[in-house]
C-alpha cells in the first residue's frame, strides 16, 4: 500500500507496477540462486581479507613514490587470495579496464610475438591497442602481430581453426569473457577452462589472459580457477563495488604480474612504487561490497530481460538463460524506443535525475549515441547505466545497479516512459 504510493510519487503508474509485480513474482527462484552465489563470494572476500590481516592502518594515504605502501601491498595480497592467483597488481594508476589490459599485454609481449584471440574480435577499445585499427603506439608498431578465430555460428569454439592458428610465435591468448557490446554469447568460466585446456595441451608455455570485465563475482569461480594465467579488469565495474573511484587490476601468475608491473611503472621499479593518495579504503570497501552489488545488478538484468521479453521485444540474454556477465541488451527496433528507455533510466537516478539524455555524435562511433547514467563515479558502469547507438537494430545495452531496488526503479521508469509514449501497451 505505502510502497504503491511511494512509487506513484516517483511517477510510476498502477499498470506498470502490476505488470512488474507479476514478473518479479515469477523470478523468486532465480533471485534465490543469485543470492547463493553472492553469499559464497562474500565469504571468499572476507576470508581473503582475514588471511591478509587487513587492518585500519592499511587505509592510510601515501604520497610521492609510495615506497612501503602497506595498504597497497596488502590490497594486492587480498586480490590475489580472493581470485586465487599467485600475485596481483591493483592500482589507482591503472586508469581503466583498457589501460589494465594494455599494461598486461605490453608487459608480457615482445617484438615478434603473436596474440591469438580464440573468441573473435576483442572489445572496441582494444582494436587500437593491438593495432587491428591503426593507432600510434599500438602493439603492431612494436612488431607484435595478431590473429583471431571467430566462434562458430552456434557460439562454440572453432577448435580446428584454433589448433591451426597456434604457431611458434603464439605467445599470448586473449580470451574475452563478456560479450561486451557484441552479439556473441558471454562465456561461462567453465567454457573458458575448456578452451584454455585445449590450447595448453597444444602449447603449454603460452600465456592465457582473460579480459574479465563485467564478469567478476557473477559465478562462484573465476577464470584463474580454471587455468588462466592472468585475469584483468576495471575497478569502476564489478570488483570496485561502486565505491572505487578509479583503478584496474591484474591477477595471476607471479611472473606475468611482475612483467606487467615493470611496464606500468618502470623496469626495475615494478610493484615497489605507486602512491595510493588516500583511495585504498574505497578499494577495500568496494571489494567487500562487490559480491552483493553484482547480485543486485544481475537481478536488474534478469528482471529487465523478463519484462521486455513479455512485452514482445528481443532480449539478449533471454529471460531464462544462465548469466555470465551483467550486461543486458534489449532491441526496440526504433529510435524512439531506445531514447524513451534511456530517459527512464536517467530519471530514476540518484544523481542528475533532472537531465534528459540526448543522442549525440560521440567521437569514435559511426552513428549518434545516447547514454544514460546518473552515477556517483563518472563513467562507472557497475552503477545503473544504459547506452545505445542510434542505428538499426536500435538495441539498448544496459548494466549495473548498486542496489536491486534502484535497478528495479530504473526499469519501471523506462516502462513508464515507453507507456506514456504509446510504444508499449499493458
Ligand atoms: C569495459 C570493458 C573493457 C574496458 O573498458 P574501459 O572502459 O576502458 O574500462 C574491456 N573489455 C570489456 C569486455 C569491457 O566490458
Amino acid at each position: 500500500m505505502e510502497l504503491t504510493e511511494m512509487y506513484g510519487q516517483l511517477g510510476i503508474s498502477g499498470p506498470v507496477l502490476q505488470f512488474a509485480k507479476e514478473v518479479e513474482d515469477s523470478l523468486k527462484e532465480r533471485f534465490q540462486a543469485i543470492d547463493q552465489v553472492a553469499e559464497c563470494n562474500q565469504l571468499k572476500v572476507i576470508k581473503a581479507m582475514q588471511e591478509a590481516r587487513v587492518s585500519d592502518i592499511h587505509f592510510a594515504a601515501t604520497t610521492g613514490y609510495g615506497y612501503n605502501d602497506l595498504g597497497r601491498d596488502t590490497l594486492e595480497e587480498v586480490y590475489a587470495k580472493a581470485f586465487h592467483g599467485e600475485d596481483a597488481l591493483v592500482r589507482p594508476q591503472l586508469i581503466s579496464g583498457t589501460h589494465a589490459l594494455t599494461v598486461a599485454l605490453s608487459g608480457n609481449l615482445r617484438p615478434g610475438d603473436e596474440i591469438l584471440s580464440p573468441v573473435g574480435k576483442p572489445y572496441d577499445t582494444l582494436e587500437e591497442v593491438i593495432g587491428i585499427r591503426e593507432s600510434v603506439g599500438s602493439l603492431k608498431e612494436f612488431g607484435i602481430t595478431y590473429r583471431q578465430v571467430d566462434l562458430l555460428e552456434n557460439g562454440e569454439f572453432d577448435y580446428e581453426n584454433i589448433r591451426k592458428a597456434i604457431n611458434e610465435r603464439t605467445k599470448l591468448i586473449e580470451i574475452q569473457r563478456s560479450k561486451g557490446y557484441d552479439t556473441r554469447p558471454t562465456l561461462s568460466v567453465k567454457k573458458i577452462g575448456e578452451v584454455i585446456a585445449f590450447i595448453k595441451n597444444i602449447k603449454p608455455d603460452v600465456i592465457c589472459m582473460v579480459d574479465n570485465c563485467y564478469g567478476e563475482f557473477v559465478e562462484t569461480i573465476e577464470p584463474t580457477d580454471v587455468g588462466a594465467d592472468m585475469i584483468v579488469g576495471s575497478l569502476i565495474k564489478n570488483p570496485g563495488g561502486g565505491l572505487a573511484p578509479i583503478g584496474g587490476y591484474i591477477v595471476g601468475r607471479r611472473d606475468c604480474v611482475e612483467r606487467a608491473a615493470y611496464r606500468l611503472t618502470a623496469p626495475g621499479l615494478g610493484k615497489e612504487v605507486g602512491a595510493t593518495l588516500g583511495v585504498s579504503q574505497s578499494l577495500y570497501q568496494g571489494l567487500f561490497l562487490a559480491p552483493t552489488v553484482v547480485a543486485s545488478a544481475l537481478k536488474g538484468a534478469i528482471f529487465a530481460a523478463n519484462v521486455y521479453e513479455r512485452l514482445g521485444f528481443e532480449v539478449v540474454p533471454n529471460g531464462t538463460e544462465s548469466r555470465h556477465d551483467i550486461i543486458q541488451a534489449i532491441t526496440f527496433g526504433t529510435p524512439e524506443g531506445v531514447i524513451r528507455f534511456c530517459e527512464g533510466i536517467q530519471a530514476a537516478a540518484p544523481v542528475d535525475s533532472f537531465v534528459t539524455p540526448e543522442p549525440w555524435a560521440m567521437p569514435g562511433y559511426d552513428s549518434d549515441v545516447i547514454m544514460a547514467a546518473g552515477a556517483f563515479v563518472q563513467g562507472s558502469s557497475i552503477e545503473l547505466s544504459a547506452d545505445a547507438p542510434i542505428k538499426p537494430p536500435y538495441a539498448v545495452y544496459f548494466q549495473g545497479g548498486l542496489t536491486w531496488y534502484h535497478a528495479k526503479l530504473g526499469i519501471l521508469m523506462s516502462m513508464q516512459k515507453l507507456l506514456d509514449a504509446g510504444i508499449i501497451r499493458l
